[in-house]
């Protein structure tokens, strides 16, 4: 009999209101795997109330800095212990390979014991006012019940972005996870309550976007929205979060540049190009998608990553061997095509890949796929495909390629290879986006803030600066 999970509210499994629940399929054989509650408003409401109650008791509001960062750093214990089954159970849910996503759990704790250390680092200052006769200072203060809605691709990784800061700060949270991928993010909250986080600390209400996801926006007792996932949902929370003035910190879409200068060593540049674009088959928001390449090394380069992605093994993400797994779900194996389909009408060239995955298994899979005659007049150029396709196109000179890069709606990441140590500081500096990778592409670290620029984002995720996005800071006059 298949596996059915409920909602998680306060420390326990609740059942459905509506008693419906819905399927998870394993994208790589389109095998059932488990059923999920399918929320509504009235779950979203149970699920608020008991974090709001939790806010406010005893048990967690007068819980000292201390004990909080001890309990993240428990839950970071807990995640590393049980980290070969969340990365089995996400990698069944998503697609990813199952040793990329081990790779993330082991990394995960790092994330919970960061957030550990800086909850009892969460203080004001006291500041200056030119009468000596006043006293004032300044105190951080947490926001409330914080709703975290989080995207497929890398479920466990993203919430925990905003769990451990929110948590740290002291916090309490409703999460509502991806449709595609509720088991994790289950188990997580699971796991807090093993940790020893009081009941409706952690609360996961579970089900679609334009049901459970709008219910959680709507409720009027939200503090704080904090979203990863796609630019248009986004615009969508930041209208009705902005109408309630209560804040968001939004991370979103992305077409992200690579680029590679004539000196640049060309076997780690074209390796950094596979990477950035074919890794997840290309579903991550920081997917280098559009390849710039110096007309001096352009045909070069082409062939070294078309030889690399036509011999990337597609296959069982469970499969050690494995290097390139299905794509997470139907529509999204729809919207490549669809891509690729009007590159091809808009005069786009498929130089290798396109759809011919040539795979023993039933899932929704995609060769990783190269595209040349492309131009940023172009579709496949401008919007984001979140799938395995780059453009790759030439360039002359550093302000034309400043230029062709600059020139997109989206600003969360970039990519540039040279040798050039100057001219890799004035990339850093002429390129839009929140983050820049020279000779490297997707490095991350908890320690490190990223923000996306333009319509990639608002707000600050990772480093010091995240814990201040789940605070307020109250401003203390005090005549002496
Ligand atoms: P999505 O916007 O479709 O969904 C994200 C989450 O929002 C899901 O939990 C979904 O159920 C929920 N949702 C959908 N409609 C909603 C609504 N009306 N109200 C409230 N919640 C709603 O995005 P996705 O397809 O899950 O994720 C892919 C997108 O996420 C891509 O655009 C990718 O670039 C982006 N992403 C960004 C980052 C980043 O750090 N910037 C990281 C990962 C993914």
């Amino acid at each position: 009999m298949s596996q059915k999970y409920g909602h998680f509210i306060n420390g326990a499994w609740i059942e459905p209101d509506s008693g419906e629940y819905f399927a998870s399929t394993n994208p790589a054989n389109l095998e059932h795997l488990y059923d999920a509650a399918r929320g509504n408003e009235r779950d979203v409401a149970k699920a608020v109330e008991a974090a709001e109650k939790a806010y406010h008791s005893n048990s967690w509001a007068n819980l000292s800095q201390t004990q909080r960062g001890k309990l993240l750093r428990r839950l970071g214990d807990l995640v590393g212990e049980n980290a070969e089954e969340l990365a089995r159970f996400e990698s069944l849910d998503n697609g990813k390979l199952l040793r990329e996503m081990r790779g993330q759990m082991a990394n995960l704790p790092d994330y919970l014991y960061y957030y550990a250390g800086l909850a009892d680092k969460i203080q004001g200052s006291q500041i200056p006012t030119n009468d000596l006769a006043i006293l004032n200072y300044t105190q951080r203060e947490p926001l409330g019940v914080v709703a975290a809605i989080t995207p497929w691709n890398s479920p466990l990784t993203l919430t925990t972005s905003k769990l451990a800061p929110a948590l740290a700060a002291g916090n309490t949270l409703v999460i509502k996870p991806s449709e595609y991928t509720s088991r994790t993010i289950l188990r997580f909250a699971e796991l807090a309550t093993e940790a020893g986080f009081p009941d409706g600390v952690v609360n996961v209400v579970t089900g679609f976007g334009n049901e459970a996801g709008s219910a959680l926006t709507d409720h009027k007792a939200i503090a704080k929205i904090s979203f990863t996932g796609s630019t248009t949902t986004g615009a969508m929370i930041a209208q009705k979060a902005s109408a309630r003035f209560i804040g968001t910190t939004l991370e979103l879409g992305g077409k992200s540049p690579n680029i590679i200068f004539g000196d640049a060593n060309i076997k780690n540049a074209s390796m950094g190009v596979i990477a950035g674009i074919f890794a997840a088959a290309g579903q991550t928001c920081i997917a280098g998608s559009r390849v710039f390449a110096h007309r001096s090394i352009y045909d070069e380069l082409l062939e070294r990553v078309a030889e690399r992605a036509q011999s990337i093994k597609i296959g069982d993400p469970l499969d050690e061997a494995t290097e390139l797994g299905p794509l997470a779900f139907d529509q999204q194996l729809e919207k490549v095509r669809h891509y690729v389909n009007l590159g091809i009408s808009e005069g786009a060239t498929v130089y290798s890949g396109g759809d011919n995955a040539n795979v023993d298994l039933p899932g929704y899979f995609y060769a990783p796929t190269v595209l040349t005659d492309v131009n940023n007049d172009m579709n496949v150029v401008r919007e984001e495909i979140f799938g395995p396709v780059a453009a790759i196109m030439p360039f002359d000179s550093e302000d034309e390629v400043v230029g062709l890069a600059n020139d997109t709606e989206y600003g969360l990441a970039a990519g540039v290879w040279t040798q050039n140590l100057s001219l890799a500081h004035r990339m850093s500096r002429r390129l839009e986006a929140g983050t820049i990778w020279v000779n490297t592409y997707r490095a991350m670290s908890p320690m490190s803030p990223r923000q996306g620029f333009k319509n990639s984002g608002v707000g600050i995720e990772h480093g010091l600066e995240s814990i201040n996005e789940y605070t307020k800071l109250k401003s203390v006059w005090i005549n002496t």
